[in-house]
C-alpha cells in the first residue's frame, strides 16, 4: 500500500490549461507521472497502445476537457466506457462548460467528478490539491 505509482492522463487541447495543470501539480507537490493528449482521439490511441505494450502502467485517472477538436470529451467517454479494459478508469471532467446537458452526459458515463475550471490560478491549485488528496486516499487494483 502507498507504493503504487498512479499514472495520470490529462486530455486537454488548450496549451495554457495544460501549463496550468502542470503548475498546479508542482505547487501541490503532486509527483504522479502526468501524460498529456490533446484530444479524445489521441487519448484513445495512447490508452490502447499502453494497454498493448505496458498494461500495468495504463493511467488510473484521467483529467478530461470537454471541448476539443477531432474528438471531444463526451465522445471520448463513450469510447472509453465501451472498452472492457479501459472502462474502469476514474475520469474527472475539468471544463468551462456549465451546460446541464454536458453534466448529465458526463455523469451517465460514470465520471468521478465534474469540475468547472475556476477563474483564478489560486483556486485551481486548491482544486488540484483536493483531487490529489482524493486519489492518494484510494487503492487501485494492481
Ligand atoms: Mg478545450
Amino acid at each position: 500500500m502507498g507504493e503504487q505509482i498512479v499514472n495520470i492522463l490529462l486530455v486537454e487541447d488548450d496549451e495554457v490549461d495544460v501549463m496550468n495543470v502542470k503548475r498546479a501539480f508542482k505547487k501541490n507537490n503532486v509527483t504522479n507521472p502526468l501524460f498529456v493528449c490533446n484530444n479524445g482521439l489521441e487519448a484513445i490511441e495512447f490508452l490502447t497502445q499502453r494497454l498493448a505494450s505496458n498494461p500495468a502502467e495504463v493511467p488510473r485517472i484521467i483529467l478530461l476537457d470537454l471541448n476539443m477538436p477531432k474528438m471531444g470529451g463526451i465522445e471520448f467517454l463513450r469510447e472509453l466506457r465501451k472498452n472492457n479494459e479501459l472502462k474502469n478508469i476514474s475520469v474527472f471532467v475539468m471544463t468551462t462548460s456549465n451546460e446541464d446537458r454536458d453534466k448529465v452526459d458526463a455523469y451517465n458515463l460514470n465520471v468521478a467528478g465534474y469540475i468547472l475550471k475556476p477563474l483564478s490560478m489560486e483556486r485551481f491549485i486548491e482544486a488540484v490539491s483536493t483531487l490529489n488528496n482524493y486519489w492518494k486516499l484510494c487503492e487501485f487494483p494492481e
